[in-house]
């Protein structure tokens, strides 16, 4: 089956040839396009990709950070200013994947990919996205809530404010191939610390849901307590709250939901997993 590539100069072109067309898919970097292209996918006729290079830029004004939908996780890795995500990074896929892979790529990827998509929630990212009526910019959880009805969204970027302090922000992947084994789960939380206690607490996962979801129970149990045994206990308790895993290759719904809450105590209090 004949695939067409079509080269748009603007976002709302994109999002216009994604709206107009069922088989139409976005390309960025591939990784997951290609790989189902190549598996045989004749859902996919048309491929639109943007020659617009401003979608690959970071800007990082003060604490506000702007990644575009097209940035490369490599170039996460190469961006100083962005060290508290190069674990988030380093944890998805081998070399290849980084190079190619994208930011816009990782919103759509489906679980247990993801990885950087459960980062950016906890740290309470906005998208921006193109439709066919305008661009507008939406939360990331409001994004991913409706992401399987946003066929013909082109997404833009995304942007959030960098952590206040490097501890305040934790991630954590559970995989059973190392290093670049698909979630068991992911884990990552913004758990600042305001004299000895936690305020603004975000906490979100990889791996637990259809999509990228926050720990809400959890977060509730560990706002204004302590990062120490007894002030995680709530939190813990509550992990695998809200959450509906799949079973999948990598590890079973159950065992998911049986090591979650293993995995976010050892992660607030900064033990080894
Ligand atoms: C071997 C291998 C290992 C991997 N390991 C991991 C891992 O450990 N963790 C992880 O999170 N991911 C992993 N991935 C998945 C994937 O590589 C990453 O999620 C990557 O970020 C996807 O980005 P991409 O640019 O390659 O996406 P593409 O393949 O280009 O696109 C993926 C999907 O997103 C859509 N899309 C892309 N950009 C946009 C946009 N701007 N607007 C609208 N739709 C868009 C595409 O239409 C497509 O449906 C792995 C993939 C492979 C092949």
């Amino acid at each position: 089956m004949p695939v067409t590539v079509k080269t748009c100069a603007t976002p709302a072109e994109a999002a216009a040839a994604l709206s107009s067309d069922r088989g139409a898919r976005y390309i960025a970097g591939g990784t997951l396009v290609m790989r189902a292209l190549n598996e045989g996918d004749v859902g996919i006729t048309t491929l639109v990709r943007l020659a617009d290079r401003a979608l690959a830029q970071i800007r990082i004004s003060g604490a506000r950070v702007s990644l575009g939908a097209e940035v490369t996780l490599l170039a996460i890795l190469r961006e100083r200013e962005l060290s508290y995500l190069h674990p988030v990074v380093r944890s998805i896929g081998g070399p290849a994947v980084r190079t190619t892979g994208t930011v816009g790529g990782n919103l759509f990827a489906a679980s247990p990919f993801g990885d950087l998509t459960a980062a950016l929630l906890a740290l309470d990212a906005m998208v921006s996205v193109q439709s066919g009526y305008g661009a507008r910019d939406m939360t990331l959880e409001e994004f991913l809530a409706g992401r399987e009805r946003a066929a013909g969204t082109l997404a833009l970027g995304v942007s959030f404010e960098r952590p206040a302090s490097p501890d305040a922000f934790r991630y954590r992947k559970i995989a059973r191939v190392k290093p670049k084994g698909a979630s068991v789960v992911s884990i990552a939380a913004h758990v600042p610390n305001m004299g000895g206690r936690v305020s603004n607490v975000r906490i979100a996962y990889g791996g637990m849901a259809a999509t990228a979801i926050r720990a809400k129970a959890a977060e509730r149990a560990l706002e204004g307590r302590a990062l120490d045994e007894a002030g995680v206990a709530a939190a813990v308790a509550a992990a695998a709250e809200g959450t509906s895993p799949a079973t999948d290759a990598i590890a079973s719904a159950w065992y998911r939901r049986e090591v979650v809450g293993v995995h976010l105590r050892r992660l607030l209090l900064g033990l080894e997993a």
